[in-house]
């Protein structure tokens, strides 16, 4: 019989949105009533329809792959030019990022999972608890774990604590890790990094031969001026980071799928025997190998984010999104809950009230309120005591959360 990589095994079965499942089926089949009553805030998925202007790119270009003139077949795994040079002059202008360093893929999640195949064994891992599950998991999977426990936690990861009294953004290790993964502004906390956090973690990188994979996929929803939209603002990067991007959240991609990752060519690894190697260049080789590159249509569409047409929808649609958290974020004040988030991230993160933790405090939303939210434990031993609200939704339905939370802890 074939052998199968026994690393999935240690998974501990994708248990947040599972029980999350689970127990919003069991109410429903117990309150046939008010279950139709049930709005979701739990899962980070946009609601709002394309923008208008990547509607427009992608028709042209569908047309485009319909005429025997302009049809194109495979194209560069890599990316299309004109996509990775509107990342550059949009994104990164100014910050020594050069279109050749952009890689275009179909979406973070794949490549903050795939980046690991060019990472050898061995490595110090380091993640933030409470994380995005992506991070763990694959690592999981690919071997550079050993089992977890009860609290979900494998052996072997360094986890990093993100705490009220750290602001989320976790304290500089004690010990040396090899990679680290930060993602600022946060999914789940909503927290964002200062610019003196991130260069905190680029000094430490930095002494430390290590490298930052910077997940930055909720950039576009930064409020404040100070707030650094990209690691490669901070000194000293270039040679110590990369950077995951995305257009599911700005531009609503959830369903379409582009994101990219930018790698400095200054960004190097090692061989056991201390030869340096690009991590760019491993990075390029593996993409020509296992991608053929974003579908051309998707491509244009993500490149219309870019028009003065599409940074003007898409300005609209954080907008909503942020006047939703705000609208949240003042109802769970308004009831005496603390709330952290919900400023530069489209994540409302509150703490439970005295006596309930993340799962009771679902159990009560769900029951009393029919609000489905998401447990802070699900995210990770120190999301305990915490919940999560996402902002993606209607305005309608976020205006009747906050009236429902009201009815229950007014
Ligand atoms: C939504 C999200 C992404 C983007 O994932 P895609 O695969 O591009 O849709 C990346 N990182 C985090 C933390 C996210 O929440």
């Amino acid at each position: 019989m074939a052998r199968i990589n026994e690393n999935f095994l240690k998974l501990k079965a994708g248990y947040l949105f599972p029980e999350i499942g689970r127990r919003v089926s069991e109410f429903t089949d117990n309150n046939a009533e008010a279950a139709t009553k049930i709005i979701k805030c739990g899962i980070g998925d946009v609601t709002e329809p394309l923008p208008e202007a990547v509607r427009e790119a992608m028709h042209k270009a569908v047309d485009e792959l319909g005429n025997h003139d302009t049809f194109r077949g495979y194209g560069p795994e890599q990316g299309y030019d004109f996509l990775r040079e509107a990342v550059v002059a949009n994104a990164y202008e100014g910050l020594g990022i050069n279109a050749d360093d952009i890689f275009i893929s179909d979406g973070s999640k794949c490549d903050t999972g795939n980046v690991l195949d060019i990472f050898g064994p061995g490595n110090k891992i380091a993640v933030t608890d409470p994380v995005y599950p992506v991070y763990v998991d694959t690592n999981v999977m690919i071997g550079n774990t050993g089992e977890g426990d009860a609290s979900g936690r494998y052996e072997g990861l360094v986890y990093l604590a993100c705490t009220a009294e750290n602001d989320f953004v976790p304290a500089i290790p004690e010990e040396k890790v090899d990679l680290i993964y930060l993602c600022y502004p946060n999914n789940p906390t909503g927290a964002s990094a200062t610019r003196a956090q991130l260069e905190a973690w680029v000094a430490y990188a930095k002494e430390n031969d290590a490298i930052i994979l910077y997940d930055a996929a909720y950039e576009a929803f930064i409020q404040e001026d100070d707030v650094p939209r990209s690691i490669f603002e901070i000194e000293g990067a270039l040679e110590c980071a990369m950077e995951f991007r995305s257009f599911s959240k700005n531009g609503g991609f959830t369903g379409v799928r582009c994101g990219y990752i930018a790698i400095p060519s200054q960004l190097k690894g090692t061989t056991e025997s201390g030869e340096e190697v690009s991590i760019k260049q491993l990075w390029s080789r593996r993409t020509s190998t296992k991608f053929n590159g974003a579908s051309y249509p998707v491509q244009r569409g993500a490149e219309a984010i870019f028009s003065d047409a599409g940074k003007a929808q898409v300005a609209a649609l954080v907008e909503h999104y942020m006047s939703n958290a705000t609208l949240l974020r003042e109802a769970c004040t308004e009831i005496g809950l603390q709330v952290f988030g919900g400023v530069n991230a489209p994540y409302v993160w509150v703490a439970c009230p005295e006596g309930i933790d993340s799962w009771g405090m679902f159990d009560k939303m769900l029951q009393e309120a029919q609000v489905v939210i998401t447990p802070g434990s699900g995210f990770g031993a120190a999301g305990e005591g915490y919940f999560r609200i996402s902002a993606f939704n209607s305005r309608a339905n976020v205006e009747e959360v906050c009236k429902r939370l009201k009815a229950v802890f007014g």
